[in-house]
């Protein structure tokens, strides 16, 4: 029992459980690897909009600091907890590891229902949150960036708040940032499009014609809408979307480029079309060959699971799948390719990492490097996890996991334990 625990956290600590003793970690180095490091929690006072003054909770988990400074999203949305935050950052360690990034794994978030706020109460909350973390964050520290409920123009607000506090521009405190504002091109796309990449990786290799086959994404925010444009853009039809309004379904394919203007317009999917209508409970196991959930946690329980009806489960959000769900895909493996979230969606914090590299430096990439590098540094996963794997005749989320672990371990091991 921690000040974490919680069904989010408990869920990371039983993954890193199964990983610890396939890698034969003795019990005592087991809490190092796994206990965050360092956790704030702040309470963010702002005027409401009638005069009032309304506080929220807020949260920041930093899990590991011996590979460099933490990194990790920002996460507004009325579920955050610290157990929550806790376990999206060790999540985030063994990603950043897993894909060879000089980072140990952190997460943010507030407790705010983003509907009860307006924009003006909104940009308050952002900057008092990032005043709050001043102490606790910097660009060698912990860098933020944006997940659910947050984007480009909060991770500006950030930035500005932090660089008015040191007097000089500082864009490399946060990524997700405008391009304007020292943002990098292909990261508003760069997990979405991850996503796809190995969707279609995966589709190649199990010869499934791309042009022919179908895809269901779960989500239709910043992942959920650049993997359902990826995929699209490559020949699949999107047969099915949802969001947190309700769930679209045409068998013929969503137009997505034109969904995607509607939600950018309008906020969500609802609106789009009157005969499109579908149940959202019925999403997730729909008949397709790619099915993407993009969207929160824990929404593949065992009972899913057992009905799934795809050939490549590309996890675009953190964590969609439960302990016991991986039970049954265990089992499902030869009729479902699973490609696990710390490596399907880590195409975010490869580019990410890109645009902090390129705020230190001051020297900016065209998006056709930014992107065939991430492409690059995905591949190399994919093979190494694939491949350790087949040897280890292991799931691949287990494969993924040991591999991020291990370096974890290992850079924990040479550099010894202080003082
Ligand atoms: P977002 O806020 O942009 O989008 C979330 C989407 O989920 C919205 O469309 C929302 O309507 C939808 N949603 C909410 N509740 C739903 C429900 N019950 N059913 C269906 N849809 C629902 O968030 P995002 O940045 O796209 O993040 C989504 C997931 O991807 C999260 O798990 C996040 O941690 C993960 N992730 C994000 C990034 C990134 O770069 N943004 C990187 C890696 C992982």
């Amino acid at each position: 029992m921690t000040v974490y625990s919680g069904p989010v956290f408990d869920m990371a600590v039983n993954q890193f459980a199964v990983i610890a003793d396939h890698l034969s970690i003795p019990h005592d180095e087991r809490d190092r690897l796994l206990l965050p490091k360092r956790a704030l929690t702040i309470s963010c006072p702002i005027h409401r909009d009638d005069g009032s003054i309304a506080v929220f909770e807020g949260y920041r988990v930093q899990h590991h600091l011996t590979l460099g400074p933490t990194k990790g999203g920002t996460r507004f949305a009325p579920s955050v907890d610290i157990g929550e935050v806790a376990a999206l950052a060790i999540w985030m360690s063994w990603k950043c590891a897993l894909v060879g990034l000089p980072y140990g794994g952190a997460k943010g978030g507030v407790r705010v229902d983003l509907s009860s706020i307006s924009k003006r109460e909104l940009e308050s909350l952002s900057r008092r949150y990032m005043q709050e973390m001043i102490p606790f964050v910097g660009p060698h520290i912990d860098v933020m960036a944006p997940d659910m409920g947050t984007n480009e123009q909060v991770m500006a607000w950030f930035m500005d708040t932090y660089s008015m506090y040191q007097g000089r521009t500082v864009t490399e405190i946060v990524t997700g940032k405008p391009v304007s504002s020292g943002g990098t091109l292909g990261r508003r796309e760069a997990t979405g499009r991850g996503v796809a990449h190995l969707a279609r990786r995966v589709l190649k290799e199990l010869a499934i014609d791309l042009t022919n086959a179908t895809a269901v994404v779960q989500g239709f925010g910043n992942v959920g809408s650049y993997a359902a444009l990826g995929l699209h853009q490559f020949g699949l039809k999107v047969i099915a979307v949802s969001d947190h309004t309700g769930a679209l379904h045409d068998k013929a394919g969503l137009d997505i480029p034109a969904l995607m203007r509607h939600a950018g317009e309008h906020g969500s999917i609802a609106g789009f079309s009157n005969e499109l209508h579908f149940d959202p409970a019925q999403l997730l196991t729909l008949a397709c060959d790619v099915l993407v959930p993009a969207a929160m946690e824990r929404v593949i329980d065992a009972n899913v699971a057992k009905n799934l009806n795809c050939r490549v489960l590309a996890e675009g959000a953190n964590g969609p799948t439960t302990p016991d769900a991986d039970l049954v895909l265990q089992k499902r493996q030869d009729e479902i390719f699973l490609i696990p979230d710390i490596l399907c969606n880590s195409g975010g914090v490869v580019v990410s990492y890109f645009e902090w590299v390129q705020d230190l430096q001051q020297l900016f990439w065209e998006e056709e490097e930014v992107t065939r590098r991430e492409y690059h540094i995905l591949d190399r996963a994919f093979d190494q996890m694939v491949t350790r794997a087949r040897v280890d005749k292991i799931p691949h989320r287990t494969a993924a996991m040991a591999i991020g672990v291990e370096k974890v371990r290992a850079a924990k091991i040479t550099r010894g334990l202080f003082p």
